[in-house]
């Protein structure tokens, strides 16, 4: 009997997606889970926390450019 391969978590790590947050120019870099029932951080930026939909790795100051192509995180 084969053994069921599970999510692919040990195999690497998980690809990451930036998403866009209250602060302008800042972006937060979340892990891209299948089916991740979604995350809410505390915000670094700001007293409330936003949602988004994996675990979050981490926070990127963006250039112009690239900022206005991310999407935004829900609150
Ligand atoms: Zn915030």
């Amino acid at each position: 009997m084969k053994p069921v391969a599970k999510a692919s978590s040990k195999l690497g790590p998980a690809p990451q997606v930036l998403l866009r947050i209250c602060r302008s120019g800042w972006a937060v870099i979340v892990e891209k889970i299948p089916n991740a029932q979604g995350t809410r951080f505390v915000c670094p930026f700001c007293p409330i926390s936003h949602r988004v939909s994996g675990p979050v790795r981490g926070f990127r100051k963006m250039r112009r450019a690239q900022w206005v192509k991310l999407r935004r995180v829900e609150e």
